[in-house]
């Protein structure tokens, strides 16, 4: 049995954030290469403090969906995983044996070389004459291979200058440049620097956002996908705008790559982790006879099972958007029914009006989707296995712009977890609450947490930032 965790950013404000991972998720889980494909999240939920459990086997395979090496790839993830690892990951991944399962972590999806072929892709969808060979008409084509490029992070133009070297080997462009955004050499100077009559652009982005759609159109220029230059130092030219890799349908491909290499000569993979099994277990138990399990309602019905908000219960089935798979219960309970983006999943503001009809398996997948982590913590909770990690200790362990939470007293974090955890469903075992009984017991909003999640952390750094303000006013 073999698990793979894609780690993506995720985003306290912006439902969009997480939308790659999910969607490449989907894509390698439609291979079957893997018994199950699962998203973690810097700012969302599974956090990466919780994603290891929510893993069902002891084999797992994890990969940093970032588009270079930095602080997050070297840094968060493998500390917020417990890794026990800082600083550059080596070629081969780390190895580690973490509460009994068997952790590879990679490098990054950006730095694989398969990401040339991307860009080629990428080149292509705004070329059609860009052939096996190059441009099937013969007219001498440049490719700009476009990072965004900061004095702060070197892995980050690295990685387009390697791109750009594969490249120019392959002979497909008359010219290959590795460009930047926000370093020398600036794409803004392109029109000095390349000489032949067709340019292709490729943005070596994670995603499509305010740089690829706003600021490079405008700093260059360009029209749509395709401008024409009629007057640049070298005549004529005409500039090909392609779309950022990190969106593409083949960066699925340099994920499996990836995953593979990891596993270096591959095997059987590892076992059923038995604590998470038997916390579904006992999950499957309880919605056998009907549950309640935050403000979700589990009905079986006819071998099947039926979930929904449990202030829509009694009506009318016809009255509800019927949804029949996990993924339709996951677009609609990442949002409120106000339309605003829920980062943390047990806060009390469940979408209403919907319904789900699923199998046995579907519902697992369902309910992770709804409350991520929270079956296996609460089950682990209850066998004593789930052990809470105190503010001071969370604080210690932040770093970058987080590091001021440790300047907060406790009052200050009381205050702010007062306002932030009062409309959670779950109980703050870090502060040194009690949960005696949880929704495994019957008790519907009976949901523990170990450790003050990201949006808390988030909130207080506000706060610290605020009454620093206030002082210096
Ligand atoms: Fe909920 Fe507060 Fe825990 Fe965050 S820290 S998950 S808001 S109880």
């Amino acid at each position: 049995m073999r698990s793979l965790v894609l780690i993506g950013h995720g985003s306290h404000l912006n439902g969009e954030s997480a939308v790659a991972a999910y969607r490449y998720a989907e894509l390698i889980r439609a291979r079957g290469l893997f018994d199950e494909v699962i998203e973690g999240y810097w700012k969302e939920e599974p956090s990466l403090r919780q994603v290891l459990r929510t893993t069902a086997s002891t084999d797992v395979t994890v990969i940093p969906m970032f588009i270079s090496e930095g602080y997050f790839t070297e840094t968060v993830i493998p500390r917020e995983l417990g890794l026990g690892h800082q600083g550059p990951v080596p070629p081969e991944g780390i190895a580690r044996v973490i509460g009994g399962r068997t952790v590879r972590y990679t490098l990054p999806y950006g730095v694989h070389p398969g990401m040339a072929d991307v860009i080629v892709a990428r080149a292509r969808e705004v070329l059609p004459e860009l052939g096996p060979d190059g441009p099937a008409d013969g007219v001498e084509t440049a490719l700009i291979v476009l990072g965004h490029g900061t004095t702060r992070n070197e892995n980050s133009s690295r990685v387009i200058y390697e791109n750009a070297a594969r490249l120019r080997e392959r002979g497909l462009f008359s010219e290959v440049h590795a460009l930047f955004l926000d370093e020398e050499p600036r794409v803004t100077g392109w029109a000095d620097l390349v000489r032949a009559p067709r340019v292709v652009i490729v943005p070596f982005f994670a995603s499509e956002g305010w740089h690829t759609l706003e600021t490079i159109p405008e700093e260059l220029g360009l029209s749509g996908v395709v401008t024409p230059f009629p007057d640049t130092p070298h005549g004529p030219q005409q500039v090909h705008y392609a779309r950022p890799v990190g969106t593409h349908a083949a960066v699925a491909e340099v994920i499996l790559h990836l995953a593979e290499e990891a596993r270096g000569a591959g095997g059987p993979g590892g076992d059923t982790e038995r604590g998470h099994e038997a916390a579904w277990q006992a999950f499957l138990k309880l919605a056998r006879r009907g549950a309640r399990v935050g403000e979700l309602l589990v009905t079986p019905e006819l071998g099947v099972f039926e979930i929904r908000n449990a202030l829509d219960e009694g009506r009318p089935g016809g009255d509800l958007m019927t949804l029949v798979t996990p993924e339709g219960v996951r677009d609609r309970v990442r949002f409120t029914d106000g339309g605003e983006h829920r980062p943390v999943h047990t806060l009390r503001s469940l979408p209403r009006g919907w319904r789900a009809v699923l199998n046995e398996a579907d519902l697992r997948r369902a309910v992770h989707y709804t409350y991520p982590a929270v079956v296996e913590e609460t089950y682990a909770h209850g066998c004593h296995a789930l052990r809470p990690t105190p503010w001071a200790t969370t604080a210690r362990r932040q770093t970058g712009i987080y590091a001021k939470v440790q300047r907060a007293v406790p009052e200050q974090v009381e205050r702010v977890a007062e306002r932030v955890c009062a409309a959670c469903l779950r109980t703050r075992l870090w502060a040194g609450e009690r949960l005696t009984h949880s929704f495994l017991d019957g008790v519907p909003g009976g949901m523990p947490c170990a450790e003050a999640c990201t949006f808390l952390v988030a909130e207080v750094r506000e706060e610290v930032a605020r009454k620093k303000a206030a002082a210096a006013s």
